[in-house]
């Protein structure tokens, strides 16, 4: 019965195929790219340039939500490569979060009190331009079944982690026959008490948020936080709104995060409505991060003094559970660090 209604509730959409289908079908090629987007040639080389440091990925889902032509488009800037990414600059680095330092076991990283990220999948279903992820040793954090014991007897044995968070590349990445048993496993540890999953897939590609994602979901005894990465309100469609409803239908908890991205929303009026929007999908603002000093995403940068403005500004705007707390990441810290 809940089946049918989450499927009645679907709605029609644009997109045909499995998502597994729609994912293989992204474009990977920077000249497609510009052809789709309805770029002029010189954009090309810059995107060529880019595209060799870290790959062009952008399912046609998410490309639909683009105006072809138009290049202030927000969610182009989040997925087109250019020149500025070869850039070297003092203070962007590889590892800007210094996360090789805190992995007790392969997938597994043990920053904060009471809550640990596994990295459930190595791969997207988009690049983001500005990822902090863009450089990480994927090939050694992608653990199989046998590898995966490690990490879970890690979790056994600290009885403080009350959360085990699925992370990447995107967990969601992952198919669901490998997340319903390492759920199952999560959930047969007594301690634990909350799921949580950051992901980008039920943006990139709504029909994520299908019938098997639901099954597991819904049967675990955990509690469960699903964080979406979502940057600015085009990036929501009806689509969207509806995999957050099937989402919120199977019990989870939806927040958000941001990146606060040089002219993709770095404005009042944009963040204002990113939250509105947000909230109309029944999912609510929890962090804004500003961007992580890593290499080839120095384009994207705001500085500290015009977010803290940006950000106090915006409050004059929103209701207070409307406002994301602005914060960044600081290496060796017991916490994300306010702003
Ligand atoms: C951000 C992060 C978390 C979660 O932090 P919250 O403030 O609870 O959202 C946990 N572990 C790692 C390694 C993180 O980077
Ligand atoms: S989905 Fe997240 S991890 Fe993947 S490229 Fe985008 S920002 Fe990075």
């Amino acid at each position: 019965m809940q089946e049918n209604i989450i499927i009645a509730d679907k709605g029609p959409t644009s997109q045909t195929g499995s998502w597994q289908q729609q994912l293989s079908q992204a474009v990977r090629d920077p000249a497609v790219l510009c052809q789709r987007l309805g770029l002029s040639d010189k954009w090309l080389p810059g995107a060529r340039t880019g595209h060799q440091l870290f790959e062009v990925c952008v399912p046609d889902a998410y490309l639909s939500r683009i105006a072809p032509g138009d290049t202030g488009d927000p969610l182009l800037s989040q997925v087109l490569p250019l020149d500025d990414e070869a850039l070297i600059l003092p203070g962007y680095v590889a590892d800007p979060l210094e996360e090789a330092d805190h992995q007790p076991a392969s997938g597994l990283i043990h920053k904060y009190a009471g809550r640990v990220l596994l990295i459930a999948s190595p791969n997207c279903a988009i690049n983001c331009r500005y990822c902090f992820r863009r450089h990480f040793p994927y090939s050694d954090n992608s653990p199989s079944r046998a590898q995966w014991q490690q990490a879970l007897d890690y979790l056994r044995a600290d009885t403080t982690i009350q959360e085990a968070i699925l992370s990447g590349g995107d967990p969601l990445a992952a198919n669901d026959r490998q997340l319903a048993w390492l759920v199952g496993e999560l959930e047969q540890i007594p301690h634990l008490k909350r799921l949580r999953i950051h992901t980008r897939l039920p943006v990139v590609i709504p029909d994520r948020v299908d019938t098997l994602l639901l099954d597991w979901l819904k049967s675990t005894r955990l509690q469960k936080v699903v964080v979406l990465h979502i940057n600015h309100a085009n990036e929501i469609d009806q689509a969207v709104v509806d995999a957050c409803t099937r989402l919120t239908q199977a019990g989870a908890t939806l927040l958000n995060q941001s990146v606060l991205l040089r002219d993709v929303n770095d404005s009042v009026t944009t963040l204002a409505a990113l939250s509105e929007r947000l909230f109309e999908a029944g999912v609510l603002p929890y962090y804004l991060h500003v961007l992580d000093p890593v290499q080839g995403a120095a384009h994207f940068d705001v500085p500290d003094s015009e977010a803290r403005e940006l950000v106090a500004e915006l409050r004059n705007h929103l209701p207070g559970f409307l406002m994301p707390r602005l914060v960044r990441e600081i290496p060796g810290e017991g916490s994300k660090t306010p702003i």
